[in-house]
């Protein structure tokens, strides 16, 4: 079935870029909002708007009945859950198929198996990916944990299987560490995840987050190259590139393959990524996660593919075949996305919520800024604070950097307080451009060269 109109599940910039390609394929879009966010862009942007609740999420963007009243209300085909809320939950997207309407991303039961990180260890392992080593399944107690340890040694991880967005994860150095985490990060895990459970991987020391993004029809199955992810901070992404610059060229393959072997071993279907780390001195490549949704650092693959993921998603979840073969997927120069988020890096990364009184987005050939944002829109203090990523395309990287520090010195945001000056650090750092850094090399970074930069304003750009 074609999708001829669709309700747009999530918020801010991700709810932009939904309706727009959502447009640009001729289908009409309904936006919901909280009551927080009835001035958003997305809302201005769509067709309709439908209020489903107050401005705390769980009344309103995880409110499962009350997006699924408005899709029946707006009389849409199809759902798109964006990312984070809804995107990953596995009885929406069932609830979404029981009011006879298209769930855009994977079928339930997939998001269900790839969602619970335990299980899709083991579906990794079936399909032959390397995953790290650790607890054979859930450790359900401190002496499996200890049993968890003697595989893998320490320092150990201890991950809750329903975790995500950075949260939920523990090292233990040793035995004592282990006997007073293992408690605590159960009965964490539990409220944050509504799921207790955890497992256990060996620490990969100074490894490179590297991710690839998959596509699927169910019966066609593809990767789009591989991201690098390894600038975070609190263990969520700062930063992002694709290609993976360093990778050599066979282990780019391998990866490549191995990603798309967990695809086909569940028939994925949408937009999907494999996490991996990445330990450059072994060259080997450890499985850690699945996200069965669209990413929020997609853009720097649309960049160097040409390929428009959020368009292809919506194709595929109304039945058609994916519309590019592997064949077809050619990598050309390079991207850099950087997370605009509304903190300010000079204090501790507070989150700065306020009004924008001036924005003036940098244009040119290779330059894209996915935003929110508009000139008078007061930013609500209920919700994440990402505003917006600025991606950048060039040929090479070094070009890449040098024009993504000009788009980053053209951007103005004024009326509140964004990361764009950490950015502007990192573009011009040494080790960045070497590309000499590793998933722990930002917060080291941030207590020794920024806090120094950041003092005299002048310095950063
Ligand atoms: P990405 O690689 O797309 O950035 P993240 O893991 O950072 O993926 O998640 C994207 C969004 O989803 C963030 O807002 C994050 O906080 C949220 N998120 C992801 N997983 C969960 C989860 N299990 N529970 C709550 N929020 C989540
Ligand atoms: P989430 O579901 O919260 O995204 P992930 O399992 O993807 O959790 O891990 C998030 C980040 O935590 C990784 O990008 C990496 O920086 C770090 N990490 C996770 N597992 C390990 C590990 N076994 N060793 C070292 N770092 C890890
Ligand atoms: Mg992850």
């Amino acid at each position: 079935m074609t999708i001829r109109s669709l309700l747009v599940a999530n918020r801010g910039e991700i709810a932009v870029r939904i309706v727009k390609a959502a447009k640009a394929l001729g289908i009409r879009t309904v936006q919901v909002h909280s009551a927080a966010d009835a001035d958003m862009l997305a809302v201005r942007l769509a067709d309709e708007a439908v209020d489903i609740g107050p401005p705390a999420a769980k009344k309103s963007y995880l409110n499962i009945e009350a997006v699924i009243a408005a899709a029946r209300a707006a009389g849409v085909d199809a759902v798109h859950p964006g990312y984070g809320f809804l995107s990953e939950n596995a009885d929406f997207a069932d609830a979404v198929e029981a009011a006879g309407l298209i769930f855009i991303g994977p079928k339930g039961d997939a998001i269900r198996l790839l969602g619970d990180k335990v299980a899709a260890r083991e579906v990794a392992a079936r399909a032959g990916v390397p995953t790290v080593p650790g607890s054979a399944g859930r450790v359900s107690s401190i002496d499996e944990a200890r049993d968890g340890v003697a595989q893998a040694g320490f320092p150990i991880m201890i991950k809750a299987a329903a975790g995500g967005g950075g949260r939920g994860i523990r090292i233990a150095a040793d035995m004592a560490d282990l006997d007073r985490h293992f408690p605590q990060a159960s009965s964490e895990a539990l409220a944050a995840f509504g799921d207790g459970g955890l497992y256990l991987e060996k620490v990969i020391g100074k490894a490179r987050h590297v991710e690839v993004q998959i596509l699927g029809d169910g019966k066609n199955f593809i990767h789009c190259f591989e991201r690098e992810c390894s600038l975070q901070r609190r263990r969520q992404k700062v930063w992002e590139e694709a290609p993976s610059f360093l990778l050599p060229a066979d282990v780019r393959e391998k990866l490549c393959a191995s990603a798309v072997a967990l695809a086909r071993e569940v028939k994925y279907s949408g937009a999907g990524t494999v996490e991996y780390l990445y330990d450059e001195d072994s060259r080997e490549f450890y499985f850690i996660e699945v996200n069965t949704r669209i990413q929020v650092e997609h853009p720097v693959t649309e960049m160097v593919t040409g390929i428009d993921l959020v368009q292809e998603m919506i194709r595929v979840a109304g039945g058609a075949p994916l519309s590019v073969r592997q064949e077809d997927v050619a990598l050309r120069g390079h991207a850099i996305e950087c997370r605009i988020n509304a903190e300010d890096p000079a204090r501790g990364f507070m989150p700065a919520p306020g009004t924008v009184r001036r924005l003036v987005v940098p244009e040119g050939e290779g330059i894209r800024f996915d935003t929110m944002l508009y000139e008078g829109y007061t930013i609500p203090p209920f919700y994440d604070s990402l505003l917006g990523k600025l991606v950048v395309w060039a040929e090479t990287r070094d070009a890449c950097l040098d024009r993504l520090r000009s788009a980053l010195r053209g951007l103005v945001i004024d009326g509140v307080a964004t990361t764009v000056p950490l950015h502007l650090a990192l573009a011009a750092d040494d080790s960045v451009r070497r590309g000499d850094f590793h998933t722990r090399f930002l917060e080291g970074w941030l207590d020794e060269v920024f806090a120094r930069q950041a003092q005299p304003k002048a310095e950063v750009a």
